[in-house]
């Protein structure tokens, strides 16, 4: 099977059981979404895609192979809820953590990160240092390192929460943009409105497992 495949994933902290068995499949090309209740493992299971945990049982696979990004850390462009930010180096040297130069030396911003980052409204805050920055400027920073990335597997934990209107419409053109290029893309959000317009499926998530698959007609139905 294509995209990646997690089957009977297990999580746990001491006595907590984060994760009791997920079973989920995210296809290229799509914006699955994952919706559920506080303390339900969302965060644990991006976090376990992302490689920055281990489960303790289960198994992920992507394209049928075993998933295991640490090998790889291009492979995976995480928004964490919790910018996970450099704050000596400015907002344009953060979006470009990671990236390589192109010949002569340091990687630079180009005609797509400005995109992103105007789109963001940070475009004129590109040389502030970290830093001196705002929450709701490092959120935002967060998300276009993110976006920018040329990463098989875009994973957004609340991405929109601390965004305009007009800027989560932006966040999600460029999601559907990087799906569309045949990328995994994960959406962790507790806005049913924006799940119910912008995904075909999105999984329940609740006590560790996924309980509910909703898909297509049943999203745009009442309840
Ligand atoms: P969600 O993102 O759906 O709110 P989480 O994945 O953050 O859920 O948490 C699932 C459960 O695991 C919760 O009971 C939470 O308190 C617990 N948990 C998550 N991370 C840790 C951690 N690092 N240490 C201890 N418990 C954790
Ligand atoms: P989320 O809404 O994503 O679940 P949380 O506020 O639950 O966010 O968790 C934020 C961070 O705190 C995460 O890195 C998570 O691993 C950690 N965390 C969550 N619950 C616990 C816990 N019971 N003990 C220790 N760390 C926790």
């Amino acid at each position: 099977a294509s995209g990646i495949s997690i089957r009977g994933v297990t999580k746990r902290y001491g006595s907590t059981i984060a994760l009791n068995g997920v079973d989920l499949d995210i296809r290229p090309g799509e914006v699955l979404g994952i919706a559920g209740p506080n303390g339900a493992g969302k965060s644990t299971l991006i976090r376990i895609i992302a490689g920055e945990e281990r489960p303790d049982g289960g198994e992920l696979t992507f394209d049928g192979n075993p998933w295991s990004p640490t090998v790889d850390w291009h492979a995976v462009a995480v928004v964490h809820q919790e910018p996970q930010l450099f704050p000596n180096l400015t907002v344009a040297q953060n979006v470009l953590v990671g990236r390589e130069g192109t010949g002569s030396g340091k990687p630079r911003l180009g005609a797509a990160d400005a995109r992103v980052m105007d789109a963001l409204g940070i475009g004129h805050l590109k040389d502030r240092l970290l830093a001196e920055c705002s929450l709701a400027t490092q959120q935002r920073t967060e998300i276009a390192r993110a976006v920018a990335r040329d990463s098989r597997v875009f994973l957004f934990d609340e991405p929109n929460s601390a965004l305009t209107a007009d800027e989560s419409d932006e966040l999600f053109r460029e999601m559907h943009k990087i799906a569309a290029a045949g990328r995994i893309v994960l959406l962790v959000t507790h806005r049913l409105g924006d799940l119910v317009q912008h995904c075909k499926r999105v999984a329940v998530v609740r006590d560790g497992r996924v309980r509910t698959m909703l898909e297509g007609e049943s999203l745009t139905e009442d309840g």
